[in-house]
């Protein structure tokens, strides 16, 4: 990979998988300006994973999760900070759930309304308001 600053070549210098989220974690170093930035590794969900609903498919959007997850935090100081770790954290509890590429609309509506209620009950109420379970 370039140089973010630079474009120049750069060489790994730290890597770390990263079980529950199924992402491999490196830090870089660039031998020409000297800069350390860290990449992330992980399944382009958006290409590999459709989502079906009734008799519907769509492709996984973790876009679409993070901005209801957000809509639903968004009472909170840090809800920015919080629906990114919560995002992250439904997409390691869906990860398991995945059959053949693909994965039920209920399940993540599931998953999202559980890791809400233990994170915060009103917004828990305010996401199943939005997002009835079938
Ligand atoms: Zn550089």
């Amino acid at each position: 990979m370039k140089c973010i600053y630079c474009r120049e070549d750069t060489k790994v210098t730290n890597s770390r998988l990263q079980k529950t989220r199924n992402q491999v974690w490196r830090r870089r170093h660039c031998q020409q300006c000297g800069a350390d930035f860290t990449t992330l590794e992980k399944p382009d969900f958006l290409t590999a994973l459709t989502v079906t609903h009734k008799k519907y498919y769509t492709p996984f959007s973790r876009d679409k999760l993070f901005l209801s997850v957000y809509e639903s935090v968004k009472h909170r100081k840090t809800a920015l900070s919080d629906a990114t770790a919560l995002t992250d954290t439904i997409v390691g509890k869906l990860y398991p759930l995945i059959q053949s590429g693909s994965l039920t609309q209920d399940q993540i509506v599931t998953i999202a309304s559980e890791a809400l209620h233990h994170f915060d009950k009103a917004a828990a109420s305010h996401y199943n308001a939005y997002h009835p379970i079938k």
